[in-house]
Order: structure tokens, then C-alpha cells, then sequence
């Protein structure tokens, strides 16, 4: 394990990917007892644990002028595990309903860790409300190599579908297809975008349940490769500062953690680096100092044509490691 100082924000060196992992297979997927899944991610790479039946909730709350906490909606994080004859699964889910100045949102971020010797992950990523998205990445081997696959949609102008006609200007011509609408009913899939990818890659939803293995193992840092879209990053996790943090189900002792991304050498120039649910710029994370358990994240979340400074945080927690207990319980 490489170590980091405390306060470093972004890894300044740059890794290369080890080509001697590629040859190295997702298949040692061990159910440690029956309330949890032990994701061997390669020799010397974190180890990811998905837990059976953990429901998180979290609020979503922002200051509006003279108005502190106000609230803007609700977030969950729920694990669990699915067995079936050939695969052991480990589900992560992530939720958010939000609703501000008449714009609504509705995502979902759900992600599979599979047991398969031929697909390492599947994640999910659903947008509706005010607009409709949806994105789907997988890290799969094909023909023998690990290879990630992205596809999103897209609005589906030109399309034969009369019902998406819309009438000409001023009622001047034939009715033709609409140029451009937030209709999820209008979007298709593009052709999907197919790259190289190590075995162990994360998404970002996934990346957020390795902290806990950065406080189980008590380090300073870890790394993992991860994709945004089809893009690679190095991403580093550093613990940083102690502090109590309230919420509302309690006051918990807290460690901070550093979130970095760094392009490897290999990627192409340009690109930033979003985060969870897209969040912009530096996300302060908050996590409960001795089991890891997301306490409270604060950062920029676009909402439609807003960025709002919002907090989520934990509200109530169901089925979540038995150290995870308020101060004054
Ligand atoms: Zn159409
Ligand atoms: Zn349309």
C-alpha cells in the first residue's frame, strides 16, 4: 500500500497501468459469512466489500440566503447480494430526488460486481425528472482482454416515428420531427464507445464503498483506476483531518477524505473528472472514523440550470456495520 501525506489533495505522480495484472481474473469472489462479499480486486489492490441488506438514507439540504438546511431532497445508498447458480452478485445502489425552483430530479446509479470470469462490473446510470439520461458502462473481457464498454442516449432527431412529429411553423409544410426535447420517450441509444480498461476498474459509486477499506486497514491512502464515461483516472483516496460531524442521526467522530483524480499518461488530454451524481469541484467527505460508513458529503451539485452548495447527510441507518454508533449513544 502506498502511503500519502494527509493533506495532499491531488497525487501529483502518475501511474501506469501494471500490464502484468492483465492476465489476473475477477474470479475469486468469496462470501465471508453471509452478510457480506469480499470483491478480490488483484494482488496488492484493495479489496472491495459489499454488505448484504445496508439501507443508508441521507437528506439533502442547501442554505437558501438567511435559511440554513434547508431541505431539497433525499438521497439512499443501499447494498446487497444476489446468488445464482454460476455468480455470486454484489448490488450497490445510490438515489437521489431532488427538487428546486421547479426543477425536478430523479437519478439512479446502480452497479453490479459479478463474480463471472468474463465481466467484472455492469453499473447503471439513470436520470428523469425535468430531463431524461441514461449511460451504462460495463468492464468486460472480450476476446481475452479487458475491455470497458460505455453507451448513452441521446435525442433520437430524424427518427421515422410520426408520433414524435411536431407541426410545421405557423402550420407552413408537413409536420417533421422535433429538433430537440427532454422527452425520455425521444432518446436512443448511441453506438456504444469500446476502449481497453484494467480488470479492477471502479465507477465512481463503487469507489465510495472502497473508503471503508481504507479505514478497515487504518492507511493513509489508496488507489484504484476508475471510469468517468468512457474516460480512465487514476483515483486516489487520502485521509485527511478528525472531526465530530452532526447530522441527523447523530454526531459521529469523522475522517475526512481526499478525493483526487489524475489522468494517467496514457489518456488523452482534456476531459474533467465529475463526481458523484456530478457533482463539480472538490466534494467534502465526511466518513465515520472506524467503519468508514459515509457521514456526510458537502459539495456543488448541478441541479438542471442550478448549482446548488448542498450537504447530504446521514439520516438513518439500516442493516450498517455494528461500530457505526453515534457519540452519545
Ligand atoms: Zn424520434
Ligand atoms: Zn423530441
Amino acid at each position: 500500500m502506498q502511503r500519502h501525506a494527509a493533506t495532499a489533495l491531488i497525487l501529483t505522480a502518475c501511474l501506469t497501468q501494471d500490464s502484468g495484472e492483465a492476465d489476473w481474473v475477477p474470479v475469486n469472489v468469496v462470501p465471508s459469512g453471509y452478510s457480506e462479499l469480499e470483491i478480490d480486486r488483484g494482488v496488492g489492490e484493495p479489496t472491495l466489500v459489499i454488505r448484504s441488506d445496508e439501507e443508508l438514507n441521507y437528506v439533502v439540504e442547501m442554505d437558501i440566503g438567511p435559511f440554513k438546511g434547508v431541505s431539497v431532497g433525499e438521497a439512499r445508498f443501499r447494498s446487497w447480494l444476489e446468488n445464482s447458480a454460476d455468480s455470486e452478485i454484489g448490488h450497490i445502489e445510490t438515489t437521489f430526488s431532488g427538487d428546486y425552483a421547479g426543477y425536478k430530479l430523479d437519478h439512479q446509479l446502480h452497479t453490479r460486481h459479478l463474480s463471472s470470469e468474463d465481466i467484472a462490473l455492469e453499473s447503471f446510470d439513470t436520470q428523469r425528472g425535468s430531463e431524461s439520461r441514461r449511460r451504462e458502462l460495463s468492464v468486460l473481457k472480450r476476446d481475452g482482454v479487458w475491455t470497458a464498454e460505455y453507451r448513452y442516449d441521446g435525442h433520437c432527431s430524424g427518427c421515422e416515428d410520426e408520433s414524435h412529429f411536431v407541426k410545421a411553423f405557423l402550420g407552413l409544410g408537413k409536420p417533421a420531427h422535433c429538433k430537440k426535447c427532454k422527452e425520455g420517450k425521444h432518446r436512443v441509444w448511441r453506438e456504444p464507445r469500446v476502449r481497453t480498461a484494467p480488470a479492477n476498474t471502479l465507477d465512481f459509486l463503487s469507489s465510495i464503498y472502497l473508503i471503508r477499506t481504507l479505514i478497515l486497514t487504518e492507511s493513509e491512502g489508496l488507489e484504484t483506476p476508475l471510469l468517468d464515461k468512457d474516460r480512465l483516472w487514476n483515483l486516489s483516496l487520502t485521509a485527511g483531518e478528525e472531526k465530530d460531524v452532526s447530522v441527523p442521526s447523530g454526531k459521529y467522530a469523522c475522517r475526512r477524505i481526499f478525493i483526487g483524480a489524475e489522468r494517467p499518461e496514457s489518456e488523452p488530454e482534456g476531459g474533467k473528472f465529475s463526481g458523484l451524481f456530478g457533482m463539480k469541484g472538490s466534494m467534502k467527505f465526511w466518513v465515520h472514523e472506524t467503519t468508514g460508513v459515509l457521514v456526510q458529503i458537502a459539495g456543488e451539485l448541478p441541479l438542471g440550470p442550478f448549482d446548488l452548495g448542498v450537504r447530504i447527510r446521514l439520516k438513518e441507518a439500516k442493516n450498517a456495520p455494528a461500530g457505526l454508533r453515534p457519540l452519545d449513544d
